[in-house]
């Protein structure tokens, strides 16, 4: 499990000389994140807002990766490795924050990465691809754009039909209710990375993973490594045995407690 702050290099995406040892050096560095991904045309300046309330549930969390997210961290992991066609779905605030991470993951579980974004503009898609492209990624889809999920608005269903829209399972980190809701309703299995356990995202998931997405990337990952060897009946049961309800019950009582260490 990994209980510490993302796999990102700092320095590698410019972030601050902040020592480790500073007591809010992860959220340090996540605001410095965002703040250069706005500069950078990647992030929206709604992306900000949304990185402050995650905070706030964070801050309740004691900022580690509690025991409910580390196993839904194993299902997503196993979810991803039995799918047929899965695909990471990738905001601004996601390519941010975790642009190296996201590749590590795709390629160890075989997915696509697709852009997709509230706030869709051709420049913001292509300055996000084009990240992505540097931190790794050899295929990013997204541009093409030929795919529409029903029940949404024009600019927010907007997919590519051979990327989510032909995909099994999704990961929506970071995603808006409204779109986890609507993949939910044509089918796709969703994991969803949301710090806040009501939100209705995370009740739409079938796998909610209640952590913060610079944990929660790496922590698949090292799940996946894993689980690779699993046949298709051990990941089925891996997936199986994850009750998404008692895990975001699990986590809003952390929250709730507030204890911080
Ligand atoms: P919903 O529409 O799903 O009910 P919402 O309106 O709160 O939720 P948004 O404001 O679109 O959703 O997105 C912000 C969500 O992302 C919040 O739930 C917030 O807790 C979460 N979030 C923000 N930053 C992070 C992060 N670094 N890691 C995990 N979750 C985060």
């Amino acid at each position: 499990m990994n209980d510490s702050s993302s796999t990102e290099s700092p320095g590698k995406q410019g972030d601050t000389d902040m020592p480790q040892s500073h007591p809010r050096y992860q959220s340090l560095i996540t605001r410095h994140r965002i703040e250069e991904g706005v500069n950078a045309g990647i992030t929206s300046t709604q992306g900000l807002i949304a990185e402050g309330r995650g905070e706030a549930f964070d801050y309740l969390l004691g900022e580690r990766t509690i025991a409910s997210a580390d196993e839904a961290a194993r299902a997503a992991a196993a979810l991803l490795l039995d799918a047929e066609h899965p695909v990471i779905s990738v905001n601004g605030n996601v390519a941010a924050l975790v642009p190296e991470a996201i590749v590590e993951l795709a390629k160890m579980v075989n997915a696509d990465i697709e852009v997709n974004l509230f706030n869709r503009t051709e420049e913001r898609m292509k300055a996000i691809a084009d990240h992505l492209h540097d931190h790794g990624a050899e295929t990013v889809r997204g541009l093409k754009a030929d795919g529409q999920i029903p029940g949404l608005d024009h600019e927010r269903a907007t997919v590519d039909s051979d990327g989510i829209g032909a995909a099994d399972v999704v990961l929506v980190p970071l995603e808006d209710g409204d779109r986890a809701a609507a993949l939910d309703a044509v089918g796709k299995h969703e994991i969803v990375i949301d710090l806040n356990p009501l939100s209705r995202s995370a009740v739409a998931a079938t796998v909610p993973i209640i952590d913060n997405v610079l944990r929660a990337v790496p922590n698949i990952t090292a799940h996946a490594v894993e689980l690779k060897q699993a046949n298709n009946i051990a990941l089925t049961a891996v997936v199986d045995r994850f009750d998404p309800d008692e895990a975001r019950e699990r986590a809003e009582k952390e929250i709730r407690r507030g204890e911080l260490e």
